[in-house]
C-alpha cells in the first residue's frame, strides 16, 4: 500500500499540532467511523477494531467494536509502533514482539496475542492514529487483507478531513475556527464537567491596525501576516492550548492545562515572545496584541457563554490599550446594558420612551425667563429612568444618534410651535451630536420643522459640543447653513475640551455655554473665578451671547452677573421641567425671576 505522501516521521511537536488542527480529540464517535470498525472486525474477523488517536501522551479512541484497549498513556500504546512506519504492521504473535511481549494487554488477562494496524496518515504526512485490529489469537494477515486494512484507514483519515473542511477550518489559514471551538468546548464540558479551562480571544492586531495593512499593503500580505501570527501562536501554546482562528486577526486558545492559573502566568510572560518581529515579510513586523481573558469552569452554560465572554473582555483590553484583560462581571454587565440601550433605541422612539424636558434660562442682568433647554429623557420601560449622560455618549457614536435626534428635532420644534400658537413667544435650545451635523439633510429637515409647526427659526438654537470635527468644510458648511436659516448656534461645554480659540473665527457659531464644571464652584474657587471670568471677557470682545450653566447658588449667580454674562441656567433657578410646568413656570417668572438675586 502506498501512502499519500511520505510519512514525516522525525517531527513529533508537528506531528502532535498536526492532530491538534483536525481537531478531532475528544469529540464524541459518529456513526461513519463505528461503521468502519465494524466493518473492519467483521471482514478480518478478529475480536476487536478500533481508531486510535495518538496526542503527545495518551491515546484517544475515536470509535470501537468488539475487544478494544483502553484510553491511556502513549507508551503503552500499541499503535504508537504503527505511526512510527510507512505502512501497515502486522504482529501475528505478541508474544514474539519484544516490543509487544511485555505490555499488560499481551501479559495481563486480556492476553491480547494478535496486532494489526495501518496509520491515519494526513495529507501532509503526519500519522496522527490508527485503524488497529486486535485478536486474542495468534493470526497472520495476507497482503491483500493488509491493502484492504490500509484502505479503510484512508477511508478514516479522507472523512476526518473532509469533516474538518466543512465549516470547521477557516480558509485563511487552515485552523479549526469558533465553530470547532464551540464544539470543542462543548465536547470538553460533556468529557469533563466541573474541570477548569481558560479561553482567550486574542486580537493581533487590533482591527484598526489589520485595515490599515490591508490598506497599505494589500489583502495577500494581510493573509500572510494572518496565517504567521496563527504559526507562532501555535508555537507558543504548542503543548499547553488549542489554537483557533476565529476570523479576520482574531484567535482564541483554549488551555489543555487544568491548572488555570499557571495558563494565566504563562500569557502574562509571554510580553517578549509576542513582540518578536514577524519575518515572513522583507520588512520585520511588530503586531500589536490584545487578549482578554476568562475562566471557565466547564459545564454546558459556561461552555456556550465562555467565547462572548472572551469577547467582551479582549474589547475591554482593546478600550484599555492594555495586553491582557481579565473577564470580569460587572464590566461584562455594563456593556451588556450597553449592547442593550443600544439596541432598544428604535423601539424606544416608537413606544413613546424618550420625553423632552425644558430647563429655564434667565436673561441678565434683569433675571427674565424667555427661553429653555430641552433635554432628552428616557424611561426605558423594563430598566427605569436612565440619564443621557449614560446614553448619549453611547448612541452618538452610532448612527442610531440620527432618528433619536430626528424625534428631538420634531418634538420639540412641535413644542415651540404649540406654545407660539399659544401666545408664549418662548426659545428654545436643542442638543445635537457632532454625527448629526454629516447627515446631509439635516438642515433640510430643521426647516421642514420650522415650517410644518409654524415656528420662526430665530427661536431655535442649536447646541453642540465644540471639537475639531467642527474644522471639516463640509461641517463649517452646515453650521454656515443652520445659521442662514435664522436659527442661532451655541458652544456647549465650553472651557473644557478642545477650547482652541483661533477656530471660533471660523465657526459661526452664535452664543458660548460655559460649562457648568467651571460655574458650579466659582463662589469658593479663586482659579475658577479667574477662568470664567476671562472666559466671559474673551467671549464677549468677540461677540457672542455668553450663558453660564450649572449655576447652583445665589453667590455664583452674583459673579457671572458682575462680569457681564448674558444668560443663566441651572439648579439655582429649575430642574428641567416638563412642558406643562415649563409654561407655568416661564408665566411666573417672564418679567424677572423672584431669585436672581
Ligand atoms: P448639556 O447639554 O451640557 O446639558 C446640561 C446638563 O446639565 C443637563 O444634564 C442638565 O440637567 C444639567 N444641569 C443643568 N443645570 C445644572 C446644575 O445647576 N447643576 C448640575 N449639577 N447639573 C445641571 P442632562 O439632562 O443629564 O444632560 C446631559 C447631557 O446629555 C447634556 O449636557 C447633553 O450633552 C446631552 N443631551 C441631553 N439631551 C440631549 C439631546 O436631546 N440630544 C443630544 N445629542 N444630547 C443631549
Ligand atoms: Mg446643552
Ligand atoms: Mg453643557
Amino acid at each position: 500500500m502506498t501512502l499519500p505522501v511520505l510519512l514525516r516521521q522525525n517531527s513529533e511537536p508537528e506531528r502532535v499540532r498536526a492532530l491538534q488542527q483536525l481537531g478531532v480529540l475528544n469529540t464524541n464517535t459518529s456513526d461513519y467511523f463505528d461503521r468502519v470498525t465494524t466493518l473492519a472486525k467483521t471482514l478480518f474477523d478478529v475480536s476487536g477494531a478500533y481508531i486510535s488517536l495518538l496526542d503527545s501522551d495518551r491515546q484517544w479512541i475515536k470509535s470501537a467494536v468488539g475487544y478494544c484497549p483502553p484510553n491511556t498513556d502513549r507508551d503503552k500504546t500499541f499503535c504508537q509502533y504503527t505511526i512510527a512506519q510507512a505502512s501497515v504492521l502486522v504482529i501475528e504473535d505478541t508474544l514474539r514482539d519484544p516490543r509487544f511481549a511485555g505490555n499488560p494487554l499481551v501479559a495481563g488477562p486480556q492476553g491480547v496475542r494478535f496486532y494489526a494496524g495501518a496509520p491515519l496518515v494526513t495529507q501532509d504526512g503526519y500519522a496522527i492514529g490508527a485503524l488497529c485490529l486486535i485478536d486474542q489469537r495468534t493470526r497472520p494477515l495476507a497482503a491483500s487483507d493488509q491493502e484492504r486494512l490500509a484502505t479503510l484507514a484512508g477511508l478514516v483519515m479522507a472523512h476526518i478531513t473532509l469533516g474538518r473542511a466543512v465549516g470547521h477550518v477557516d480558509a485563511v489559514s487552515g485552523m479549526p475556527n469558533k465553530y470547532q471551538l464551540a464544539d470543542d468546548l462543548g465536547a470538553a464540558a460533556a468529557l469533563a464537567p466541573g474541570a477548569q479551562r481558560v479561553l482567550v480571544d486574542l486580537a493581533m492586531p487590533d482591527a484598526a491596525r489589520a485595515f490599515e495593512i490591508i490598506r497599505v499593503m494589500g489583502a495577500a500580505v494581510h493573509d500572510q501576516l494572518v496565517r504567521e501570527v496563527g504559526a507562532r501562536l501555535q508555537q507558543l501554546f504548542a503543548d499547553r492550548a488549542q489554537v483557533y482562528h476565529l476570523g479576520d486577526t482574531r484567535f482564541a486558545l483554549l488551555s489543555r492545562d487544568a491548572d488555570s492559573d499557571a495558563f494565566i502566568d504563562y500569557l502574562y510572560g509571554l510580553d517578549a515572545a509576542l513582540q518578536t518581529p514577524l519575518t515572513s515579510l522583507n520588512i520585520p513586523l511588530v503586531l500589536p496584541g490584545f487578549g482578554g481573558i476568562v475562566r471557565v469552569a466547564l459545564d454546558a452554560d459556561s461552555a456556550a457563554d465562555a467565547p462572548r465572554q472572551a469577547a467582551a473582555a479582549v474589547n475591554q483590553a482593546l478600550s484599555a490599550q492594555q495586553r491582557w484583560s481579565l473577564y470580569s462581571d460587572s464590566e461584562d454587565a455594563h456593556q451588556q446594558r450597553a449592547f442593550r440601550l443600544l439596541h432598544d433605541v428604535r423601539r424606544a422612539i416608537a413606544d413613546g420612551e424618550f420625553e423632552l424636558v425644558y430647563q429655564p434660562k434667565h436673561d441678565l442682568p434683569g433675571g427674565a425667563c424667555h427661553g429653555a433647554e430641552a433635554l432628552l429623557r428616557w424611561h426605558h420601560r423594563e430598566l427605569g429612568a436612565i440619564s443621557p449622560a449614560e446614553f448619549i455618549p453611547l448612541i452618538e457614536t452610532t448612527a442610531l444618534i440620527g432618528p433619536l435626534s430626528d424625534w428631538v428635532i420634531n418634538t420639540a420644534i412641535a413644542q415651540l410651535g404649540a406654545w407660539h400658537a399659544a401666545g408664549h413667544l418662548v426659545k428654545v435650545a436643542l442638543n445635537l451630536s457632532a454625527w448629526n451635523f454629516e447627515e446631509p439633510d439635516l438642515v433640510d429637515r430643521l426647516a421642514a420643522a420650522c415650517r410644518q409647526h409654524r415656528v420662526d427659526p430665530r427661536y431655535v438654537e442649536i447646541e453642540c459640543t465644540e471639537g475639531v470635527w467642527m474644522e471639516s468644510a463640509d461641517i463649517l458648511a452646515t453650521l454656515h447653513r443652520i445659521r442662514a436659516l435664522g436659527m442661532g448656534l451655541a458652544l456647549d461645554d465650553f472651557g473644557t475640551g478642545y477650547s482652541n480659540f483661533a477656530y471660533l473665527q471660523k465657526v459661526p457659531a452664535t452664543v458660548v455655554k460655559v460649562d457648568q464644571s467651571l460655574i458650579r464652584h466659582v463662589h469658593t474657587s479663586p482659579r475658577d473665578q479667574r477662568i470664567v471670568r476671562s472666559l466671559i471677557a474673551l467671549a464677549r470682545e468677540l461677540d457672542y451671547q455668553v450663558v453660564a450653566e450649572g449655576v447652583e447658588t445665589a453667590q455664583s449667580l452674583a459673579l457671572i452677573r458682575e462680569w457681564g454674562c448674558d444668560v443663566a441656567q441651572g439648579f439655582h433657578f429649575s430642574k428641567p421641567l416638563g412642558a406643562g410646568a415649563f409654561i407655568d413656570y416661564l408665566v411666573r417668572h417672564q418679567h424677572g425671576a423672584d431669585n436672581t438675586s
